[in-house]
């Protein structure tokens, strides 16, 4: 449970160390060995218990590295459904002449869609294998940094023998 009362379950999308397939998971229920759908690749999980209960992203279930950034999670369809949902609401305002209620209508939705992308649309990312993590878990990790994903992404590509 988070501070809201809420129980929120993180979503992993584990990537395939074989194809880079992505592969939805649930962490509170994540089984300890997936096959990947495309190319049939075994994939061990180690799931943490923050991971499993959504307090926080401390190691990557897929390839155990401890290294992630944060970054935007580009959802188009939630952003445009916002706009299309204010357009629709401040257009029937505007028909009925009342601009200041359209106007306020665009703008809170502008907002709306500024509090989704800035909080829950935030996502770990690892830097190793590229597994993406959502949950309502704090985002700790920092931005993307092209050095770190360099030496990382060989470390790693090195490991599991694609390099
Ligand atoms: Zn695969
Ligand atoms: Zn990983």
């Amino acid at each position: 449970m988070n501070r809201h009362g809420t129980i929120w379950i993180v979503q992993i999308l584990a990537k395939c160390p074989k194809c880079d397939a992505g592969l939805p998971l649930r962490g509170a229920d994540a089984p300890s060995a997936i096959k990947c759908g495309r190319c049939g690749h075994e994939i061990a999980l180690t799931i943490t218990e923050p991971v499993r209960t959504d307090r926080g992203v401390d190691r990557c279930p897929v390839c155990n590295g401890a290294d992630f950034y944060t970054r935007k999670d580009f959802d188009p369809k939630v952003g445009l459904t916002v706009v299309v949902i204010g357009a629709v609401i401040s257009g029937t305002f505007y028909w009925f002449g009342k601009d200041l209620v359209a106007y306020a209508v665009l703008a809170s939705a502008a907002l709306v869609d500024l509090v989704v992308y800035g909080r829950l649309k935030d996502l770990t990312v690892c830097y190793r294998c590229h597994s993406e993590f959502r949950g309502a878990y704090a985002r700790t990790a920092p931005a993307f940094d092209l050095h770190t994903a360099d030496v990382l992404e060989v470390e790693y590509e090195r490991k599991i023998g694609r390099r």
